[in-house]
């Protein structure tokens, strides 16, 4: 377990910025996913973290200590990363081993240590096996057993399930969130995938073009999104945002709002002529347990609603939308929330 603490770390790889003073605190234990579209420098942040970049500018401390320039061995942390990076050669039991052996520790701690793993991932039927006898998952397990002998302070993450199947990855975000329980170690888990985020993390980093954009819960970050790119990026189907226009009716918005928000769960449809503006159904998405309507409205602006699967709403139809007045976002012209 380990308390990290970043302070205005600045990141250039030759002229290009990666990282703008990033502030960051990590308490004991937690799990803390950092999450933003592709380039927006989470890989970086990890890597510095890790060692396995220097930072241009700024200060790293794992438990109150200074590892800014400290070597990646240095730094009580294992990294399991996006490819498993598995010797095809050796059995499963030889590449957890591997590393301790190299770092000269006893027979005994290692065939300890890999079996707990081993029991903790569910491997114990399959150490002697390789690793292409092995599946996705299975081989997954493997890279993370090998991070779990090492016994270290932090785990870090790099996209560690996006080579997986859909279904796989759900099992996976469950063992994952098993393991941060039984562990009890503090764990840092880099995603693009907002679903990924929301469902494992106590706490998630929310990056853009090098800036940490906002820090939260997944709830917090969900129900009071600072900016408009927060509120875009957190919530599926996508949070409806957009410039409110003539179509709108009886809406009381702050003089400065520039644009306005409502997830498609939040709305509520009603007859047409009820609620803040009219559209009409152009398609109507059947998922089983709840419905997606994609409306447009009178001027052409288009909405996403969430219904419940027995919603009997036709394509064609023209309905009422109504906005709860706690479910209003407003953002000012440079996208923060008001
Ligand atoms: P993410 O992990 O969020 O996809 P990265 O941290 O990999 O983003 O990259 C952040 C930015 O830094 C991007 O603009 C990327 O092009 C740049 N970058 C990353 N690694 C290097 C590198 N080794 N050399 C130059 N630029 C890099």
């Amino acid at each position: 377990m380990a308390r990290i603490k970043i302070q205005g770390l600045n990141k250039f790889y030759g002229d290009t910025q990666a990282l703008f003073d990033v502030n960051l605190d990590i308490k004991d234990g937690e799990f803390v996913v950092f999450v933003g579209p592709s380039g927006c420098g989470k890989s970086t942040l990890l890597r510095t973290l890790a060692g396995l970049e220097g930072s241009s500018s700024g200060r790293i401390e794992i438990d109150d200590r200074d590892v800014t320039t400290a070597e990646p061995v240095d730094r009580d942390l294992a990294m399991v990363f996006q490819s498993y990076a598995l010797y095809p050669h050796m059995t499963v039991r030889e590449n957890m081993d591997f590393g301790m052996k190299v770092n000269g520790f006893s027979p005994e701690k290692r065939s300890e240590r890999i079996t707990e793993a081993a029991r903790i991932l569910q491997l114990e039927d399959y150490l002697e096996r390789k690793p292409g006898q092995l599946s996705g998952g299975q081989r997954q397990r493997v890279a993370i057993g090998r991070a779990i002998v090492k016994n270290p302070k932090v785990f870090l993450f790099d996209e560690p399930l996006s080579n997986l199947d859909a279904k796989l990855r759900v099992q996976m975000r469950v063992e994952l969130e098993g393991l941060h329980k039984q562990l009890d170690a503090t764990m840092i888990y880099v995603t693009h995938d907002q679903v990924e985020a929301m469902t494992m993390a106590d706490k998630i980093v929310v990056l853009n073009a090098g800036r940490i954009e906002q820090v939260g819960t997944p709830m917090e970050l969900y129900h009071t999104p600072n900016s408009r790119f927060v509120a875009e990026f957190i919530g599926s189907p996508a949070m409806n945002v957009f410039a409110p226009d003539a179509s709108l009716r009886d809406l009381t918005l702050a003089p400065e709002a520039a644009f306005i928000g409502c997830r498609p769960e939040h709305l509520e449809v009603l007859q047409s002529g009820a609620g803040h503006a009219d559209a009409t159904v152009k398609v109507k998405e059947q998922l089983g347990g709840e419905s997606l309507l994609y409306l447009a409205t009178e001027t052409g602006q288009d909405i996403v609603a969430r219904v419940s699967g027995e919603d009997e709403t036709k394509v064609g139809e023209t309905v009422g939308l109504r906005i709860p007045d706690n479910r209003l976002h407003q953002f000012n012209a440079a996208g923060r929330a008001i």
